[in-house]
Formats: C-alpha cells, structure tokens, sequence
C-alpha cells in the first residue's frame, strides 16, 4: 500500500488513510466509516496514518505515553509515510498556513516511526484538522483492532476538543484531570456501543470465553476488572477510558446527559462538557460514585442505592 486512498464518506468532510500495516485499507475505510456515519454532523478533514511494530522493547518515547518497539518498517517506507503525510498537511487549509506548527509535528511523527513508537493517538492539529497516528502489532485480534481504531476516531469527531473558546472555558474552570477523563469516557462509551455492531459472532467468542453479552454488559465488566487489577475506585486509575466510560453512563442513567448525544457527537457540538466540573454536584456524584456497580444474576448494574440517591 503506498497511496494515499481518498474515500469521501457520508458527509462532506473526508477521512484519508495511509496504511502501512498488513490490515487491508479496505477493512479500515470501512470501519471508519461506519464509526463516522454515527455522527450527526462532522466538520474535521482526518488523516489516519496506521502501521505495524514488532516485539515491545519498552524504551519511553519523550513527552507521549508510548514505548519502543522492533521497527518493522523499512527506511524508505517510514520516508514515504512522512512525505505523504507532510503533503497531506500541505493540501490542508489550516495546516499548510502553519509552517512551524507542521514542522515540529512531522519531527514527532518521524521520531515516533522510527523507534517503532506503540503511538495511539488524535492529535487536534487545528479545529478542523484531525490525524490519528495507530500502530499495532500485526495478529491482534480484529475486535481489538476495531475498537482501537474507533477510539481514535471518535475523538477526531469530538469537534469541541480542539476549540479554543471550549478550551479556554474549561480551562479558567481550573483544567483537571476530570477534564481529560470526561474526552476519554466519551470515546470508549462510544466505542463499546459502536463497535458492538461491527463485531461478527466469531470476534465476540474471541472477546470473551465467558460469554459476550452487549456492549453495556462488557463495559462494566473491564471496568471491573481494571479495579481489581489495580484495587483503585479513582476514575484516573488504570485504564482511565473505560472507567470514565461507566461515570458517563452513570450520568445518563441519571438523565444529565444524553446517550445518544454521545452516540451521534452532539454532545460535542456545543461545549456541553464545560459544565461537567467540580463546582457540578452532579459531576462530582458521577466522579465520586462510579465504581458503585455490581453483578446481579449475570448482570452488571449500578447499585439500587446509587441510582435512588
Ligand atoms: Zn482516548
């Protein structure tokens, strides 16, 4: 694959891919797709740029949450990743007016490619102007692959992320970490539910020996297992996606906020997220209360008394 594929999707705004991994364009551009036909309305041009690593080798990528790994990719590909990529920022109308800003993006990415970075990140380049940069290693199952492609993607969707005036409300509200929890729940809220649909009856066996039984079911029980793993109730815990995923879903068991909003990305078209804050009650119920779930005859639930309260 050496082509930057050009596939419009449902709406005017498009979603590129430079795919340098063994998964066909054809596999991503459909689950892509069928992530961004869930929003409402799309504003951002996104550019993915996927790959493949090797064996974890564990040296920590300065600045970023990411480790390095065998480089799988030769010299002339990561070259040919990069020249696309940087023409793909030319071509963009925010981007291609931002020499320094472009510049000093590429450098990451070359740096990350070549120390075989595990990268999975959206990097809001401009309100506008989305790039998720994934790799992964070549036989990871396709359910994990699809709900970490749909991950990324959804905050490509979050149009509110890379709004200054969102941002700038959020931050004289003192910017936490309750901030970054709320964008990281909204996304694997979205993505339990949406890669549900995207799995085969196959991929669902492969999930889960025990049984997979709906989206809901099995969000609570990672979440569940995140807090034995490291016997923390903090939403910032390990796995801070999937926790905050459940305190999303406690708020819309609640009534705050709305499910579909989330589904569709309408919860993003306005800021609302600026009101989930410390001096919110509600919020702070959510934050404090989350992990007040339990397994009552096979099924997850929050408990009566949370949900009454
Ligand atoms: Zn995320």
């Amino acid at each position: 694959t050496t082509e930057v594929i050009n596939n419009s999707v449902s709406n005017d705004f498009k979603i590129d891919l430079i795919n340098f991994s063994s998964t066909p364009d054809s596999d991503l551009m459909n689950w892509a797709n069928f992530a961004s036909d869930k929003m409402s309305e799309r504003t951002s041009n996104i550019l993915v740029v996927a790959y493949n690593i090797g064996e974890y080798i564990g040296e920590e990528i300065p600045g970023m949450p990411f480790n390095s790994n065998e480089v799988i990719l030769s010299q002339s590909e990561i070259d040919l990743i990069m020249a696309q990529t940087e023409q793909w920022l030319l071509n963009d109308p925010c981007m291609s007016e931002q020499r320094g800003h472009r510049n000093e993006e590429l450098e990451s990415y070359r740096f990350w490619l070549e120390n075989g970075a595990d990268t999975s990140t959206q990097r809001g380049l401009c309100e506008e102007t989305r790039l998720v940069m994934m790799a992964w290693k070549d036989g990871i199952e396709t359910w994990n692959l699809q709900r970490f492609l749909v991950h990324e993607l959804y905050h490509a969707f979050q149009r509110d992320i890379a709004n200054e005036y969102c941002n700038d409300t959020i931050e004289r509200m003192g910017r936490g970490e309750h901030a970054h929890a709320v964008v990281e729940g909204a996304a694997d809220y979205f993505t339990f539910f949406t890669a549900d649909e995207m799995y085969t009856d196959a991929d669902r066996q492969n999930y889960d020996r025990i049984g997979y039984r709906g989206p809901l079911n099995n969000l609570f029980r990672e979440a569940s297992n995140l807090i034995n793993e490291d016997r923390s109730n903090d939403v910032t815990g390990s796995g801070i996606a999937t926790r905050a995923a459940i305190m999303v879903r406690l708020m819309v068991e609640k009534g705050w906020i709305s499910h579909e909003g989330i589904l569709d990305g309408s919860f993003h078209h306005n800021c609302e997220r600026a009101d989930l804050n410390p001096s919110n009650p509600d919020f702070v119920f959510a934050w404090e209360n989350w992990f007040q779930f339990e397994n009552q005859n096979e099924e997850w639930r929050f408990s009566d008394s949370i949900l009454s309260n």
